[in-house]
């Protein structure tokens, strides 16, 4: 019995030798259904793409075929194609806009959002930091010897920090 080659694209079995197999890959047909399996998981914004690039195939306008198929270097979509894959986009991004709104709808905080927050969170009250100046000699004094205790830059040790009550 003939071992059979089955083939994916295009739905045909053969007898498995390499020359049929050969033959059958490089056939249009075969290359035609591959490239519309694969076309069908490039997104409508690829294809567009590309055949922008494209002028418009001459044969495929005039005959209505171009021998050349898919290793045709002009464009073979038809504006119909064309239409269909803009109106396929544009359903994309409609879908992605109502997605964006429903995002948004969910994440508008609530009162009860707020409170539940404030609960966990209780604001906490920090003691300001109390900074203490960094006094120095003015540069002209610096060398002047036993400067008067009035001229002297006050140290942290001068300030009395303990609490005091007043009577
Ligand atoms: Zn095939
Ligand atoms: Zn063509």
């Amino acid at each position: 019995m003939d071992k059979r080659y089955y083939c994916d694209f295009c739905d045909k079995s053969f007898t498995d030798i390499p020359a049929n197999r050969k033959k059958h890959i490089n056939g249009t047909y075969h290359q035609r259904m591959r490239k519309e399996h694969y076309d069908s998981f490039r997104d409508a914004e690829s294809i567009l793409e590309e055949d922008a690039r494209k002028i418009p195939c001459k044969d495929l306008l005039r005959k209505g075929s171009c021998t050349f198929e898919l290793n045709c270097k002009f464009s073979h979509l038809t504006p119909e194609a064309k239409a269909e894959l803009k109106r396929e986009i544009l359903e994309k991004v409609e879908r992605e806009r109502l997605k964006q709104k429903e995002k948004k709808v969910t994440i508008t905080p609530t009162l009860e959002d707020w409170l539940q927050k404030r609960g966990k969170k209780p604001v906490k009250k920090t003691n300001p930091k109390v900074v203490f100046p960094q006094w120095s000699l003015p540069m002209n004094l610096r060398h002047v010897p036993n400067l008067p205790p009035s001229l002297l830059p006050p140290s942290m040790q001068n300030f009395n920090l303990e609490r005091v009550e007043w009577e």
